[in-house]
């Protein structure tokens, strides 16, 4: 556990008399989904005065800590008040943890495509820099005779923009006619925090590059979240209700973004 800050607010009462008559001492452990933001946490309840946020290393996991008494919905508005703090600490986590890692990215690595795990295969000398899926593995074609981590990376970057384009160029034109929005550009491009943006002004989308390790339906909800601000620009309940309308099961999406370990939208 990696406890950053805590978060440290006066409650309001919510128990009604009579309600809920299981044990107020024994901590309960579950995994939840705010209602209203889709944020994926885990939330422990306990005997305690407070509610205590934290955020778990090395995938920047959300924890919560609450009275039996506070409801789900008082979590959700604390998140979502929160939700700035939360993505800077869980940035802030990640970098932490990628500086230490080592892992070389090398022949028989895991990659994830689309959602799907392949396993790594490095052919060095070839003719032509390119990469072919090929059955549970993702075949890396380099010219270099030895190639180097950095070649490689930036081969496997140019692959996961390829597909990602290519599931762009089949899924935005159906979106955009549909959410009834008609923006001026749509881009890729590495960010460290966020899974998209979008100028509401200019009407400029960017999606980020790590997106093509995700499975269709977290672009999907990207795309349809960066869509929907063309119509609201704010994260308010008008937002969520176009949310739920053009994509109902967003939330379990977004929760799957999560897992990977960023929050930003
Ligand atoms: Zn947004």
């Amino acid at each position: 556990m990696n406890s950053l800050r805590d978060w440290l607010r006066p409650l309001l009462p919510t128990r009604q008399p009579g309600r809920d008559t299981r044990s107020k001492t024994a901590p309960r452990v579950s995994q939840e989904t705010a209602p209203t933001t889709g944020v994926a946490f885990e939330l422990t309840r306990k005997p305690i005065k407070r509610i205590y946020l934290r955020l778990k290393a090395p995938d920047g996991k959300i924890t919560v800590s609450a009275p039996h008494s506070v409801s789900l919905n008082h979590i959700d508005n604390l998140l979502h008040e929160r939700q700035d703090w939360i993505r800077q600490q869980q940035t802030r986590i990640r970098q932490t943890t990628a500086s230490t890692s080592t892992e070389p990215l090398g022949h028989g690595a895991p990659i994830q495509c689309l959602g799907q795990h392949l396993a790594l295969h490095i052919t060095a000398g070839a003719r032509s820099n390119r990469a072919e899926p090929d059955a549970g593995i993702l075949r890396l074609h380099r010219r270099e005779a030895n190639p180097t981590p950095a070649q490689i990376k930036l081969g496997l970057n140019q692959h996961l923009r390829e597909i990602l384009q290519q599931t762009l160029d089949e899924r935005m034109p159906h979106w955009a006619r549909h959410i009834g929005v008609d923006p001026s550009f749509i881009g890729i491009k590495r960010m460290k925090t966020r899974w998209g943006s979008c100028n509401v002004r200019d009407r400029r989308i960017w999606l980020n590059l790590e997106l093509a390790r995700m499975p269709v339906e977290c672009i999907d909800l990207v795309l349809v979240h960066e869509l929907v601000h063309l119509h609201e620009r704010r994260h308010n309940a008008r937002f969520y209700a176009f949310m739920d309308h053009y994509l109902p099961d967003w939330r379990k999406w977004q929760a799957e973004l999560q897992r990977y370990g960023m929050a930003g939208l």
